[in-house]
């Protein structure tokens, strides 16, 4: 390893062990989605462009994340298990690291469970959307049957001893609505500490559809994404926008090496003004 490379290494893992540099790093696996909920911020579904990560790629940033210092993987897209190799690539990613992966949850065939069944017991979560606590309201956002699937593939995944965490995305929620919300998701297994919820962020389709709660740089978590398209603060950051990429919170074009953006994305931070951090509650 050079001098520079050594420096960078110190560096990362000295912000990230002082706080000062979120410790996860996020990849976008690919952006297609055999669905197209009316919010998703990268206007995900079935006939857009893929811009994949390949298996080895994403293998090789959590290598270097690791390397690096950084603490978390995650895994976001699009619909992740349209990837074919999803379930391999994730099992290694938490031989490596922490890992959480987005999914929606309407893919897992008896087929796809199976493949995926060497995931319990490691450290990995898979983080799946459920928005509402009646099919109806859910599906409006979201995709026809998506609240059978997702009700349906939840318990199966937790039979299976993997780790499931729900995320609530939602303009708002009234509490009696919040409550049998809450009761289901432990019906299925899911305990209360593994639910987040969080705002819509007008970002786009929810943009193009006048959803959710403008945003700026400093109420998006920093922490590293990397994408086909280059490397971003946050996942928040390579939304999608009447059909192309935003660049507003793009870092570098670069992704490999790893400590090219991680270094930029600590100048960054570095330069935020104190007391800058996030209010939104966005995660
Ligand atoms: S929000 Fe997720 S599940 Fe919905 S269209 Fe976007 S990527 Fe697909």
């Amino acid at each position: 390893m050079s001098d520079n490379s050594t420096t960078t290494t110190g560096e990362i893992a000295a912000a990230v062990a002082q706080g000062r540099l979120p410790g996860r790093v996020w990849m976008y696996a690919n952006y297609h989605c055999n669905i197209a909920c009316a919010y998703c911020l990268t206007e995900s579904g079935p006939k857009v462009a893929r811009r994949a990560l390949g298996p080895e790629t994403m293998l090789e940033i959590g290598r270097q994340a690791k390397d690096l210092g950084f603490t978390d993987l995650g895994v976001t897209g699009g619909e992740t298990f349209l990837q074919p190799h999803m379930p391999d690539v994730l099992a290694q990613l938490a031989d490596l690291l922490p890992t959480v992966a987005l999914t929606n949850a309407t893919l897992f065939s008896r087929r796809l469970l199976d493949r995926i069944t060497p995931l319990a017991g490691r450290d990995i979560a898979l983080q799946i959307s459920l928005d509402r606590p009646d099919a109806d309201v859910n599906d409006e956002m979201r995709a026809p049957d998506n609240f059978a699937k997702v009700v349906t593939a939840i318990p199966a995944l937790v039979q299976r001893g993997i780790k499931v965490r729900i995320a609530t995305t939602v303009e708002s929620i009234e509490d009696a609505e919040l409550d049998r919300l809450c009761a289901l998701h432990r019906d299925l297994g899911v305990p209360d500490s593994e639910h987040i919820i969080r705002p819509i962020v007008r970002r786009g389709r929810a943009q193009m559809q006048g959803f959710g709660v403008d945003a700026a740089q400093s109420d998006l978590p920093a922490e590293l994404t990397i994408t086909a398209d280059g490397a971003f603060w946050g996942p928040f950051g390579p939304t999608v926008n009447g059909g192309k990429l935003d660049t507003d919170l793009l870092i570098t074009r670069t992704m490999l090496p790893l400590s090219v953006p991680a270094r930029a994305l600590l100048g960054l931070v570095e330069n935020r003004p104190q007391g800058a951090d996030s209010t939104l509650n966005i995660r």
